[in-house]
Parts: structure tokens; C-alpha cells; sequence
């Protein structure tokens, strides 16, 4: 399928004025010299990529979570794809594949009701995917109890809140919003899911909730101390509703620093069956261009997209956004880089995440495990969710201003029509970039941005929803600059 280009054609008539200007104006001179990666520019493609995509969202890959056999099938065609295009494997590795383990539960089932208030009144049943969903990690449980609102779910002494003060949480259902107080100070270290559990856990509580939409995400990091649910919006208002209060207007004091921390005398039962963790291996793959001298082809540059998905529990997620079409970008990436006519300096290390759904892991095991010979990595590019919009959100771009300028540069010479903006990154641990910034790595990932990530970590993620001229135009740019900074001086 073939995306429209958003750069109108000229007309006929305006193209011709254009010319005679042009030839009136300028003295004759040697046409200007094409930028040195034009020709492997061009053979990074919407269609290639396009194809990539296909496949890695095809039921035979089964959502592509980490550990199951689904996801090394995909790393396994990735690897072969590799082969093909002469890439170099890394010596120690098997077959382009570096290996760790995960731990994989699952869930069998799970349910969630509103309890009535008295005895002549009905069970409310919650809707399974819409108005809740267990996390992943969830361990098992079955309770029966009143559900207490507890704010944003933190505990941050550093910081002067606490979100627990004045409830009683022991024995209850926690339930707390996702998000933190826009103060312009850095939550993080609270911010995330599993955080905000074992925050729960530490005061007792005997199962978990978080408000956060959409609901469908089936990925969790919690440890599996209680039974764990995401539920939607909708639950929390009705569960609000006899206090008359809305889940957007404790979310407008919250972010304003406020708490909001109460019992909602309303009694919920959340069963859920999860099944016995098991170790399960996962991978990274990795390929090389070697650099030319040999002098820093010790030094590298990695150039990924993690290849991982959420699975197919209960229902495929394709994944297509997230991240077929970064691991798809990537791919073209390679093999342009495998055909250029001229090796940068430095060695290129081409990898393919796994695990980044399940807290990082396969970039965590990279940095911190770099393949032996690869001595000192000089930046990191990784592309995530760049199967939409019109352009490319930087984060990490404002605190490297030399690997933003790097990409600001390729994207002026291979995909002009590109916006790119700079953000800033706190090492968050949301990207793969973040490993490699927490050991003090300069490092970024691009998002596409300018535009919505359709059915973001549900089955709705699919090919039909993916702009093909994106992931070209990100992988033009990232492809220019991680020659541009494999060759710096
Ligand atoms: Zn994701």
C-alpha cells in the first residue's frame, strides 16, 4: 500500500516558471554535489517497510511477547533477514541472538463487580477488556472489599506528599489514578506502575486498581504481591459518583499537587487466576557493520527498535505501531547500511530489542552486556512507535544536542519534508534509550509524532492504522545520522 505524499505537486505552468527563473538567475556552475548516502537514503522505503510490518503482525508471531515461541520466530526471521543483507554476527552469539531470560506468568481468567450496598440489590459485573483489565503479572486472588481512593498511589517523602496520609488502605482495595502533579519537578521514581503497587502493598492493601485509559493494556510490571487491575474511567466514576465527584476532577487537583485520598463505602470482589511464573528465554538480535578503522571500529554507535509486543492474551495485539514498525524501520535501516557504498569510521550495531514490554530488559541486558570487542558506545538512535504521524519527537534531544543536530542534519539532506522536535529525557524508563542514558550514554528515541497511535497496546494496533511515509522518513534520517556520528572526528 502506498501512503499519499503530503508535499503538493507543482503545476505544469509553475514548473516551467520555476526552470526559467532558475535559469535566469543562476550562473552555470557543476550541478551541486549529492549528499554522500543519497543512494542508500533511497533504499530506505515506505513499501519495505510497509512489508516488514505485514509479516511481523501476522498471527504466526503471535503478538511477539518476549518468551514465548511467537516472539523467537520473529527474532529468528529478523536474524535471517540479517544474514541476507551481509550483515556481520556478533562471534559470541548464536545465529545474531543474544540471550537473557524473563520471567513469564499468565492469566487464566480473571473478574471484577461492583458489589451492591445492601442485600436486595445485584452484583454489578464489570466488562472484561473495556472496564477492566488484570494486569499481566497480576498474581492470583480472590477479595471482597471496600475500595479506597488513594490520589496518584504515592509516597514520596522527598518530595513533601504522601497519598496514603489520613486512609486506612490495610485489608482495602487501593485503587489510584495514573499520572503525577505537573509541578515541573521529577516524579519518575514514583511514577511508574509497579512503584505505585508496591506502594499498595507496603500499606497493606489486599488488591490493586489503577485508573488509566485505555484499559486494555495488557502489560504489568507489578511483582505479583495481589491481584492487580487497570480499569477504565467509566468504573471510576461510577464508583465516585455517590460522592458526587468525577475520576477529571480529582485528576485536576491532583496534577495541581493537591491529594485526594478518601474510602468510597462502595464494596467491589476482583477475582483473578493467574498461572506459575516460569523462566523462558528472550533475545536480542544483533548484527554489525564494522567500522573502517580499525583503530575505532572498537568505538559504536547502536542503532535499534525493540521487536517485542504485549502478546495475544486474551486477544492478539499485532502490535503494528508499537513496535512492528520501529523493528520494521530498522530493518530497512540495515540493510541500506549493509549496501552503502562507504563504511563510516566507527562499527554500526544494528538491535533488535526484546523484553521492552516486560520493564526494558533487552536493552538493559545490551548496555550493560555490550558484545565483547564493542568497547565504547558513542551514541544510541532507537526508534519506537514510528508507524504514525507526520514527524519525529526527539526525547533525549534537548540533553544531546549533538545527536539532535546529527539527525536534524540527515533529516534536511534525506527527508526534508520531516518535522523533528527536541525533547528532553530524564533517562525515563519508558524507551529503550534509557538503559543506555542511566550508565551515562548518550542516547534518544524517536516517536512518531503529529499524529494519533491508533489502538496503542490493544488489538485495534494494526497494519491498516500504519503511515508507511513515516517510518521511510525516520529511517532516512536515523540512517544519515548514525553515519554522520559514526564518523565524527
Ligand atoms: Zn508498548
Amino acid at each position: 500500500m502506498r501512503a499519499s505524499s503530503s508535499v503538493p505537486a507543482l503545476g505544469p505552468a509553475l514548473m516551467s516558471a520555476a526552470l526559467l527563473c532558475t535559469a535566469l538567475l543562476t550562473p552555470a556552475k557543476a550541478p551541486p554535489k549529492a549528499p554522500p548516502l543519497a543512494q542508500a537514503a533511497a533504499k530506505v522505503t515506505a513499501e519495505g517497510a510497509y512489508a516488514t510490518v505485514d509479516r511481523l503482525t501476522s498471527p504466526e508471531y503471535a503478538g511477539r511477547l518476549t518468551g514465548t515461541g511467537g516472539y523467537e520466530a520473529a527474532a529468528r526471521w529478523v536474524a535471517g533477514e540479517c544474514k541476507r543483507a551481509g550483515l556481520q554476527p556478533v562471534k559470541e552469539y548464536k545465529g545474531y541472538l543474544q540471550p537473557f531470560m524473563v520471567r513469564l506468568g499468565g492469566l487464566d481468567g480473571a473478574t471484577l463487580e461492583i458489589l451492591p450496598g445492601d442485600k436486595a440489590g445485584q452484583a454489578q459485573a464489570q466488562a472484561f477488556f473495556k472496564d477492566f483489565m488484570p494486569m499481566l503479572q497480576s498474581a492470583s486472588g480472590d477479595v471482597a472489599a471496600e475500595v479506597v481512593f488513594a490520589g496518584f498511589g504515592m509516597t514520596a517523602q522527598d518530595l513533601g506528599r504522601d497519598d496514603y496520609a489520613g486512609i486506612k488502605a490495610e485489608g482495602k482495595v487501593v485503587m489510584v489514578l495514573r499520572g503525577e502533579p505537573k509541578d515541573g519537578r521529577d516524579w519518575t521514581k514514583y511514577d511508574g506502575t509497579a512503584a505505585r503497587e508496591a506502594n499498595a502493598h507496603a500499606h497493606g492493601a489486599a488488591a490493586f486498581l489503577m485508573i488509566d485509559q485505555p484499559v486494555l493494556s495488557a502489560s504489568g510490571h507489578a511483582e505479583g504481591a495481589m491481584p492487580a487491575a487497570l480499569v477504565s474511567e467509566d468504573f471510576g466514576n461510577r464508583l465516585l459518583a455517590p460522592a458526587q465527584l468525577s475520576v477529571q476532577d480529582l485528576r485536576r487537583v491532583l496534577e495541581k499537587g493537591g491529594t485526594a485520598s478518601f474510602p468510597t463505602g462502595i464494596t467491589v470482589h476482583l477475582a483473578v487466576k493467574a498461572r506459575e511464573g516460569q523462566d523462558r528465554p528472550g533475545f536480542n538480535v544483533v548484527a554489525l557493520l564494522p567500522g573502517r578503522d580499525k583503530k575505532l571500529a572498537g568505538e559504536y554507535v547502536v542503532v535499534g527498535a525493540h521487536l517485542d509486543h504485549v502478546g495475544s492474551w486474551p486477544a492478539l495485539c499485532p502490535g503494528a505501531d508499537d513496535n512492528a514498525s520501529g523493528a520494521a524501520a530498522l530493518l530497512e535501516v540495515a540493510r541500506a547500511a549493509a549496501k552503502a557504498k562507504d563504511r563510516p569510521r566507527r562499527t554500526l550495531a544494528f538491535v533488535w530489542f526484546g523484553g521492552e514490554e516486560l520493564g526494558l530488559l533487552g536493552a538493559t541486558q545490551f548496555a550493560r552486556h555490550p558484545p565483547e570487542g564493542l568497547r565504547y558506545c558513542t551514541a544510541v538512535l532507537n526508534m519506537d512507535m514510528v508507524g504514525a504521524g507526520t514527524g519525529a519527537y526527539v526525547s533525549g534531544g534537548k540533553n544531546f544536542p549533538e545527536i539532535y543536530n546529527a539527525l536534524e542534519s540527515a533529516r534536511d539532506h534525506y527527508a526534508p519534508e520531516m518535522t523533528l522536535v527536541a525533547g528532553e529525557s530524564s533517562g525515563e524508563p519508558r524507551a529503550d534509550h534509557g538503559p543506555f542514558q542511566a550508565l551515562g550514554v548518550r542516547a534518544v528515541s524517536l516517536f512518531g509524532s503529529g499524529g494519533s497511535h491508533h489502538g496503542y497496546h490493544t488489538p485495534g494496533d494494526t497494519l491498516y492504522f500504519i503511515t508507511p511515509k513515516t517510518m521511510e522518513a525516520v529511517g532516512r534520517t536515523v540512517l544519515g545520522a548514525a553515519f554522520g556520528l559514526a564518523d565524527a572526528p
